[in-house]
């Protein structure tokens, strides 16, 4: 018996030039991991490597001035140079300098600067080391993913702590998001779980940075990557969208069926006083106009939303205006906290309190009115037919959601003593029954 081997191609080489504090020397190590990882090899010399990166420090002058020589002599040296760390953030007086740099990115930015040198120098594939599937190693069910498209946020507010502990927004570029979410549906994924903390902000911190997939230049922007996401073939689902007039446009996506007709917004409150306390994003009066526009572009649009009630300062008046709100609003799907003072959240300094009773009361009241409106909604559902993506099957029969129904958090259309589908299967199915929570039908054969 022959013993089988194989020599992979020789495997494509990064030299690095590390300038600056510790933290700098983290992030170097952290590229270093994840290139190391993908199977390059780290080049001690310049003229070993296939591409040189420069991590830059650009605290004071002199430290710029370092930079800048460091960035001169790598070019001179190797010609191939991608600049990434604080200076990043300056790039214009890098490329003044160096027009030659083939990308600059800006500090903690790894997956840019992965995704740089991917462009000069593709990783080598080797089916005998790649021992993670393409699509990643996931804890969701096979056919559904959730697809994270930056960290941290720029919102503050005074509610949360995410971003002191996550830091200012930081988005992926949309070459890496789009490759992920297409390893996924070639991976058996049906249905992707678009998140973030503000869905609708992906791409301001990079400026709507454009990177390059299949051949064109794609922006990092919510619209575009919206769109991009939807000619994959699967079900888009965004979470976390805050309604800045730019969401508008993801409408007409909708209506078109390239993405599903699903907003999750967490609006928190609707008392023009209290979402001033609580610094919310694009907290404006004209919300529930363009509720009714979205409604009128998309009339199967699934508004999924959170709210917060027992916030401090928060009067029986507001809160009567919040359930006045809901009832204009007609929001589908409702889930609803009461306030808890986080610890280090700013929102805890505001004075007037709500009693844990008082709380509760509101919480019950405004549970029983959304129930109401969510019963008569679904009513409507009754006769219709739908899509409906199978999650589970048990002695009773199928459990699977349509287009209305996010995994875990909203309910589920129950189809009762079918047992010739599976998880995953996309079925036709007439809607019999409603409640305020679920739908019951049958598969259409
Ligand atoms: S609640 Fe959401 S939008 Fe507001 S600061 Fe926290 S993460 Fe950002």
């Amino acid at each position: 018996m022959t013993k089988q081997t194989h020599s992979p191609a020789a495997a494509p080489k990064v030299g690095i030039v590390s300038l600056g504090c510790p933290k700098a020397l983290v992030d170097s190590e952290r590229i270093l991991t994840k290139l190391r990882s993908e199977g390059y090899e780290i080049s001690g010399s310049y003229d070993g490597a296939d591409v040189v990166l420069v991590n830059t420090c650009g605290f004071l002058d002199s430290a710029k001035a370092e930079s800048l020589e460091a960035i001169g002599e790598a070019i001179k040296e190797n010609g191939k140079v991608i600049v990434t760390g604080c200076l990043g953030k300056e790039e214009s007086l890098i490329r003044q300098n160096h027009p030659n740099v083939l990308a600059v990115t800006g500090p903690h930015q790894y997956e840019q600067v992965v995704s740089a040198v991917h462009e000069v120098v593709p990783p080598r594939h080797d089916p005998y080391l790649d021992v993670v599937p393409p699509q990643g190693l996931r804890l969701t069910p096979r056919h559904y993913a959730y697809l994270k498209i930056s960290e941290g946020c720029n919102n503050r507010c005074t509610f949360c702590i995410i971003p002191s502990i996550r830091g200012d927004l930081v988005s992926r570029p949309a070459n890496m998001v789009l490759a992920e979410a297409e390893a996924l549906v070639k991976a058996g994924v049906k249905e992707i779980l678009v998140v973030s903390q503000d869905t609708s902000a992906y791409g301001m911190d990079t400026r709507y940075a454009e990177s390059k997939w299949k051949g064109r230049q794609v922006r990092a922007k919510f619209i575009d990557l919206a769109r991009e996401l939807g000619d994959l073939g699967a079900w888009i689902r965004l979470h976390y969208v805050y309604p800045y007039p730019h969401v508008d446009e993801v409408i007409g996506l909708m209506a078109e069926g390239k993405v599903l007709p699903y907003l999750d917004i967490p609006f928190q409150h609707a008392a023009p006083n209290v979402l001033k306390a609580m610094k919310r994003p694009a907290n404006t009066d004209k919300v529930l106009d363009r509720i009714k526009m979205w409604r009128q572009g998309c009339p199967d649009l699934t508004l999924r939303s959170t709210f917060i009630v027992g916030f401090p300062g928060e009067t029986e008046q507001d809160f009567q205006y919040l359930l006045d709100w809901l009832t204009e609003a007609q929001i589908d799907r409702l889930g609803c906290f009461k306030y808890e003072p986080v610890e280090g959240a700013p929102a805890n300094e505001i004075p007037g309190a709500v009693p844990k009773e008082v709380q509760e009361e509101r919480w019950n009241r405004l549970m029983a009115h959304q129930q109401e409106i969510s019963a008569k909604r679904f009513a409507t559902k009754i006769g219709r037919e739908m899509d409906v993506l199978i999650d589970e099957v048990d002695e009773e029969g199928a459990v699977g959601r349509s287009w209305a129904d996010a995994p875990e958090i909203d309910g589920a259309v129950y189809l009762n003593d079918e047992f010739k589908v599976k998880p995953g299967d996309m079925v036709r199915v007439k809607i019999e029954e409603a409640d305020e929570y679920d739908l019951w039908g049958s598969v259409i054969r």
